[in-house]
């Protein structure tokens, strides 16, 4: 669609960047373009609607770029996802494997309630790692997950098949 492609169009490939080897997909030129920026916006906030969501959960640090304008626009409440140690609050925390070593996110448990619906917004979805992590915080908060909504999914690192499970009939939306 038309879409798709003014937002494939501001999107940078990097390569050897944070390190040699890797291609990193840069989204800066989408930020600082407002039609682009718009767009992805409006795509994103109508994925929130369909589905049902009632909070927008933003995973650190350009899910919370692109996940706070979805939630104004949407009429949701906006959750930080954060890595371990920068929220203040009472916190869930997650652990999860990366390919060297270990990660840990975290959310303010009083956040969310049973009567939530989370829309879980990043701007990429490679191993499918940190967004597996983010569904058991909702999930352990006593929330359900609408969807996961990504701006792009590198396919080939198979994190499509990884979160599966973990979504339980719930999308994967990739734009
Ligand atoms: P995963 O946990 O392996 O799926 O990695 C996803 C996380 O790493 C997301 O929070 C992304 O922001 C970040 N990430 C991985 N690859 C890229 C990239 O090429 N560009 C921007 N962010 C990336």
């Amino acid at each position: 669609t038309d879409v798709e492609e003014l937002l494939l169009s501001r999107i940078r490939d990097v390569a050897d960047y944070p390190e040699p080897g890797v291609m990193f997909k840069d989204i800066t030129p989408l930020l600082a373009d407002p039609a682009a920026f718009t767009a992805l916006t409006d795509a994103f906030a109508e994925i929130a609607e369909r589905t049902g969501a009632t909070k927008i959960v933003g995973l650190e640090a350009r899910g919370f770029i692109l996940g706070a304008p979805v939630a104004v626009r949407a009429g949701l409440g906006f959750i930080p996802v954060r890595k371990a140690g920068k929220l203040p609050g009472a916190t869930l925390s997650q652990a999860y494997d990366l390919e060297y070593g270990s990660a840990e996110i975290e959310v303010h448990a009083e956040d969310l309630t049973a009567d939530d619906r989370v829309l879980v917004v990043d701007d990429v979805l490679a191993t499918g790692g940190t967004a597996e992590a983010s569904i058991r915080l909702v999930h352990r908060a006593g929330a359900a997950v609408a969807g996961v909504a990504v701006l792009m999914e590198l396919s080939f690192l198979d994190g499509r098949p990884r979160l599966q499970a973990a979504l339980d009939g719930a999308p994967l939306e990739a734009l």
